[in-house]
């Protein structure tokens, strides 16, 4: 290697500076190398217009010529410049590989080398130069090396940056957490992140080169055409859409796709970035959660939103198409008696065991909705006649007919519905549900277990039922109300025992209202809790003045009708205490009556109720008997003073043989149980006489007597026994 020579210039370089010193700097210096003067003229030029560097040195290493560029580059002035051993240009760190690489090129004429090296400029900055070395040689056989150079600092950073940015974009890309692919203009992919491996389930190099279609869905591929379609052919806006795809493993899952294309300065689309995200698990929990939103938790029916709203649906296409749809509103007959014979638990099951039955006589196009409680509603779609309506609700009902089995219990429950049907001229249909209700109503009025079709008089009466109840609170208070009474007579002698308190309303237009008729409608709300304690004041006062009937010893008792509801009343028995208190008539002389159906409906209740009264020495009587239920153990719990025949049984519609037996069969049960029977509904002798053959001891009637104003008791009882008409 050429040791470095001093820095300071050879006699030789100055005489070179000083020959060439006619030109503009720098200056040449002429030997030992044998460039001609014409040739150097003609480098010194180029040089000194070029703008890239260019440095000669001679065979010793020492600079000769260097241009404005290069002692610029390389941070000299021009007197520093020239004479420099060329090693002094350059950074430490190049040294010892630039000067090998220059003993080698001086070795090898003609030859030339590419090499990057290192400046340091005069304020201390590194710059990278990129230069070619050639060896010289001259005619006269002396060399030298002529350096032409270029300062590339600026663009090796740019390229570095470059190089940083791709790398921060493919770490990006790779491991982004994001199943990210890019597509290439005929949306081949030409690159797949491991998110994007691990959700198809295909490798990376199963993946490249092929189209989505690998992993869509075959039903779904039209959805990736029209986006590749409309990316290549549209403005390429950035296009978002959901398809499935089919995994590897055979799995399909959802995705939701976004596709943006990649540009180059010029605004030419070069490939796609296709980013995706996994949709499935959120979808199921969507779907769970709209499902919860719209479905009865119980039973898992639609519920009330998702039947008005399917109701919406069918109302707008029978408007529109025409055709008819029908509503049927279900509901559980004495359903509560489950629940408080029971439990809530086994309630529970029955209504779901309800509601499988009647999905499976479904039609998969209507719908089945739980509505609440022990309401169902059915959405019947697409009818073409009402008899299909009805046909519906008779196997609604139908199917509920044997009877279910619950945790071991056998349980019949049967139903009743209400049915509306309505065409394209029922242009409202908000009030569909409300009509199945009165249709409903009806049903239950009619005595339960079947269904019954809406029509406008039912609406009418609906709306005038409604105006009633309204009548019925002004009645309470404006003396339109009052109770009237029918004797008990005892049937071996015909004197009057007692009396049965009946109300009556006079409405001073509709005059005489029956209380089959305002009764149910007072129990419908609180209002029969008024109406029960206006009976029970009434008739515990008329009674505390009665005196014996002519020919009895004791004086009449008074039995009052008690409403169902009455027992949910927490402050039933404290009204009933007050009330006898206030009259001060002994509590033996008040007869309470509830009907079979009220006491099976509500046994917990009135059990509870009975036991309270009986301590207070009140006594009771089952009314209307043999049109419930209730099983003989029961009877024996309850065991009422009085039983009293429903008078179906007494004065039938049709004489029968099988009625007659019927009666026979109940008078000998109460005597059995050893209770007092009383015939209601007495209205011939021959009836009388029948009853009195079977010794049954009690009878109410009209052969006997109407129920009569309080007014006209005391003349009833001065009447001689027997002395009826
Ligand atoms: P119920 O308790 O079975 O009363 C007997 C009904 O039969 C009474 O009708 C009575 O007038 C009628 N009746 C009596 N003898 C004869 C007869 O020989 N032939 C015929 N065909 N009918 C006879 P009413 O007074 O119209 O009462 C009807 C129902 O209204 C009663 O049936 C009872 O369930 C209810 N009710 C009446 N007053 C009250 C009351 O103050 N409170 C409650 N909760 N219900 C009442
Ligand atoms: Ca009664
Ligand atoms: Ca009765």
């Amino acid at each position: 290697m050429t040791p470095r020579k001093e820095k300071k210039s050879t006699s030789n370089e100055d005489e070179a500076a000083s020959k060439l010193s006619d030109s503009e700097s720098p200056a040449p210096v002429d030997a030992p190398v044998a460039l001609s003067r014409e040739r150097f003229a003609a480098l010194e030029k180029a040089g000194q217009h070029s703008s890239d560097l260019m440095i000669v040195i001679n065979g010793e290493g020492t600079v000769i010529y260097a241009n404005p560029v290069a002692l610029q580059t390389f941070g000299k002035s021009l007197e520093e410049g020239i004479g420099l051993n060329a090693l002094d240009y350059l950074h430490p760190d190049d040294l010892e590989r630039v000067s090998t690489r220059f003993i080698d090129l001086l070795a090898n004429p003609g030859s030339s080398v590419s090499d990057t090296v290192k400046s340091v400029t005069e304020s201390g900055e590194i710059r990278e130069i990129e230069i070619v070395s050639t060896n010289w040689l001259d005619n006269d056989d002396v060399q030298g090396i002529i350096i032409n150079g270029r300062d590339v600092t600026e663009h090796n950073q740019y390229v570095a940056q470059l190089r940083a940015h791709e790398e921060r974009f493919r770490l990006a890309f790779e491991d982004n957490m994001a199943p990210m692919i890019c597509t290439d203009l005929d949306d081949a992919i030409i690159a797949a992140n491991n998110a994007f491996c691990q959700m198809v389930g295909f490798t990376k190099d199963e993946l490249l080169g092929h189209d989505s279609k690998m992993f869509t869905f075959p039903e779904d591929v039209g959805i990736t055409e029209e986006s590749h379609r409309r990316a290549t052919t549209g403005d390429g806006v950035p296009a978002r859409y959901t398809k499935r795809y089919l995994r590897k493993d055979g799995r399909i899952i959802y995705v939701e796709v976004s596709r943006s294309p990649a540009r180059d300065a010029r605004g030419k689309t070069l490939y796609f970035v296709i980013s995706e995200r996994d949709i499935t698990e959120e979808r199921a929990l969507t779907a769970r959660l709209s499902h919860q939103a719209l479905h009865d938790p119980l039973t898992g029916l639609a519920n009330r939103a998702l039947f008005l709203d399917r109701l919406a649906q069918a109302h707008s296409r029978v408007v529109r198409q025409g055709g008819m749809g029908a509503v049927l509103l279900l509901d559980l007959d004495d359903f509560k008696g489950v629940n408080d014979s029971h439990g809530h638990l086994i309630g529970d099951q029955l209504l779901v065991s309800i509601a499988r039955r009647l999905e499976q006589v479904s039609r998969s196009s209507d719908t089945l909705c739980r509505f609440g409680g022990d309401e169902f509603l059915y959405l019947a779609d697409g009818l073409t006649s009402p008899e299909e309506a009805e046909q519906m609700a008779a196997r609604l009902l139908e199917t509920l007919a044997e009877p279910f089995s619950v945790a071991g219990i056998h349980i019949g429950q049967h139903a009743s519905i209400g049915v509306v049907l309505w065409d394209a001229s029922r242009l409202d249909y908000t009030e569909i549900v409300q009509d199945a209700d009165v249709a409903l109503y009806e049903a239950k009025r009619q005595g339960k277990g079947h269904h019954v079709v809406f029509t406008t008089g039912m609406h009418q009466q609906a709306v005038s039922h409604f105006a009633m109840v309204q009548d019925l609170r002004r009645a309470l208070t404006s003396g339109e109300i009052t109770m009237h009474y029918q004797p008990i007579v005892d049937l071996t002698v015909t004197g009057v025992v007692g009396f049965e308190a009946l109300m009556r309303w006079q409405h001073p237009e509709r005059g005489w209202v029956p209380p089959n008729v305002f009764i149910p409608l007072a129990e419908k709300s609180d209002l029969i809790l008024e109406l029960g304690a206006f009976a029970l004041n009434g008739a515990v006062i008329a009674a505390s003045s009665w005196k014996p009937a002519n020919g009895e010893k004791s004086a009449p008792y008074v039995t009052v009708n008690l409403s169902a509801h009455q027992f949910g009343d927490p402050g039933l028995v404290a009204m009933i205490e007050k009330a006898l208190d206030l009259s001060g008539l002994e509590p033996d002389r008040l007869i309470i009556e509830i009907t079979e159906s009220v006491t099976l409906l509500y046994i917990s209740e009135t059990l509870s109720v009975m036991e309270e009264l009986n301590r207070l020495g009140i006594g009771f009587a089952l009314d209307d008997f043999g049109t419930g239920y209730s099983s003989l153990s029961y009877l024996a719990l309850m065991r009422p003073r009085i039983i009293k025949i429903d008078q179906s049984f007494v004065s039938p519609v049709q004489e029968s043989v099988r009625n007659d037996t019927l009666l026979e069969a109940i008078v000998s049960l109460g005597h059995n149980l050893d209770m007092t029977m009383l015939a209601e509904g007495i209205e011939t002798k021959a009836q009388l006489q029948r009853l009195q053959g079977l010794g049954c001891e009690l009878g109410q009637g009209y052969l006997f007597s109407r129920a009569i104003p309080a007014i006209e008791v005391p003349a009833m009882l001065a009447k001689l026994p027997g002395s009826w008409k």
